[in-house]
């Protein structure tokens, strides 16, 4: 069947030309879903710049149509972010990828927006420089996509999220305004922090195309262990003592016992004679010795027994756990990234567990996360399930993370999958200023529309939400919650 003519094409092969500019078959099968595999269009059209001029030139073009522009970076997003709607244009940023600069002096590297995260690595380690934003996706990801989603993974404890690894980024607004803010000082204090703006935006505010990133120094030596931990006030207390013992800690992460029997059982690893509440991974760098700590911890009641990973094979055995892969096997698995007070994790993954298996006695449901960053994932498996299962267990993970003033989104974003429950962490008014600063800056709502602010204002206290959740797991939880 032949395609209508679209204008909007035509203007864009012509400014940009056949090998920036692709439509039809042309298009690679990768530009319909992010790893939520929740994305179920094909855009109309795909475009592959080679440079910030040509991203502008794009974005100028698609502003005067008005037509919407879904941007796609490693594809790894969990939230959907990437997925485009049917008539979209997609433009993608893997050619706009390299290390541009490494300043020793500044300590900070300058790279485009779309290289992968680990070859951004791995020409920092070659310079004898650590690049501290590390999370799972390395392979994938890119750099613009974990600025867009200010990603967290496994150094937040020791280095912050990747907002607190950005000196300077260039962005390129929906009107094809190119912003320049390569700043490389660690001290800049004149005037907004425009950076800010695009950090965790998801894409709604503008095009990231390069970035500047703090380098630190390559820690020496790494220890990795696993604690068994009998209460999570323990988990707690164990947490305090490491931060103030140990230095160079790098990640602490907590497994719920669920998890850790799951994980370490379909991964044919054994680490203790009977899986105790909670695991603790604790892993440091430097001059401490995390011998003399887990002795000091044992005298003090607060673990019950510990493994020493022995070879880098062990210690990759034991983040083979944590990582959880397994989990993946399960039927429609649900992931959620939540964020609550460190001191009422526990309380909260209780309460949830206690309601999913109340509505579906046979779920699976594992709890496991990067508890030094007050951050938990909850992976639940209720079986086969459609809209229906799905709307009612984010209904009761996210009624609780309300209840327990928590972020519905730690690490992977709103993105389209979580928009609706925006209002369950942030205010109306913090969400009206949210729309104010968008339409400020993309008036024509052209940037990813339908991430992350919910669908209209009368959305953003969050209550549209239990219009999508069954009668049945409504009235249940309007009776626990909410009394009146
Ligand atoms: C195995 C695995 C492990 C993961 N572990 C973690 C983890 O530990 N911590 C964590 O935070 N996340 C994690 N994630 C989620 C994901 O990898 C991160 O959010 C990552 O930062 C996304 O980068 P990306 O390049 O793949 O972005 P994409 O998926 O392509 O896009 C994500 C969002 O950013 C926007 N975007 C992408 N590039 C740009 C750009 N240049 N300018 C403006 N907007 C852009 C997209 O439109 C979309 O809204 C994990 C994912 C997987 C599959």
């Amino acid at each position: 069947m032949t395609q209508p003519f679209d204008p909007l094409l035509q203007d864009l092969l012509d400014v940009l030309g056949e090998g920036v500019v692709f439509s039809g078959d042309q298009i690679p099968g990768k530009a319909k879903s992010d790893e939520s595999r929740t994305g179920r269009a094909m855009p109309a059209i795909y475009l592959r710049p080679r440079t910030a001029v040509e991203v502008a030139d794009a974005l100028r073009l698609c502003n005067a149509a008005r037509r919407p522009v879904t941007i796609q970076g490693g594809m790894t997003g969990l939230a959907g972010g990437a997925n485009p709607d049917g008539g979209d244009v997609a433009l993608s940023l893997d050619r706009l990828a390299g290390v541009e600069e490494i300043d020793r002096d500044a300590g900070a590297m300058t790279v485009w927006a779309g290289t992968v995260l680990e070859t951004a690595q791995k020409a920092a380690e070659e310079a004898g420089f650590l690049l501290p934003i590390d999370l799972g996706a390395r392979g994938s990801c890119q750099i613009g996509g974990n600025l867009a989603n200010n990603a967290g993974g496994i150094r937040v404890i020791s280095h912050g999220v990747t907002r607190d690894n950005v000196l300077g980024l260039e962005a390129v607004l929906a009107d094809g305004t190119v912003i320049s803010s390569l700043n490389k000082m660690q001290k800049n204090n004149t005037g907004y922090d425009l950076k800010q703006l695009f950090i965790g935006s998801e894409g709604t505010l503008g095009v990231i195309t390069r970035a500047v990133l703090k380098l630190k120094p390559i820690g020496e030596g790494r220890e990795t262990c696993l604690c068994a931990v009998e209460s999570y006030e323990a988990a707690v207390s164990l947490l305090h003592a490491a931060r103030k013992d140990m230095a160079g800690l790098s990640a602490y992460e907590v497994m719920w016992r669920n998890f850790f029997d799951f994980s370490s059982k379909a991964e044919g690893l054994r680490f203790f004679e009977e899986t105790p509440p909670f695991v603790v991974l604790i892993e440091q760098t430097g001059a401490a010795s995390i011998e003399a700590f887990l002795e000091a911890s044992f005298e003090q009641g607060l673990i019950a027994d510990a493994v020493i990973a022995q070879s880098e094979k062990q210690r990759l055995d034991v983040w083979k756990v944590r990582e959880g892969y397994a989990l993946d096997h399960l039927p429609d698995l649900m992931n959620y990234d939540v964020s609550l007070p460190i001191g009422d994790l526990d309380a909260y993954a209780r309460e949830v567990t206690d309601d999913i298996l109340a509505d579906y006695p046979e779920a699976h449901v594992s709890v496991f996360g990067h508890m030094g960053d007050s951050n938990i994932h909850l992976c639940i498996s209720v079986g086969q399930a459609g809209e229906a299962e799905h709307n009612a267990v984010d209904g009761i993970v996210y009624d609780h993370v309300r209840r327990f003033k928590g972020a519905v989104s730690a690490e992977h974003g709103v993105g389209r999958l979580k928009r609706a429950y925006l209002g369950h962490s942030r205010s109306p008014e913090e969400i009206a200023l949210m729309r104010r600063i968008k339409a400020a800056l993309d008036p024509n709502g052209i940037l990813n529309p339908g991430r992350v602010l919910p669908a209209s204002e009368g959305d953003d206290s969050g209550r549209s939400v239990s219009v999508r959740t069954t009668v049945q797991n409504k009235e249940r939880r309007r009776r626990r919650f909410d009394p009146s």
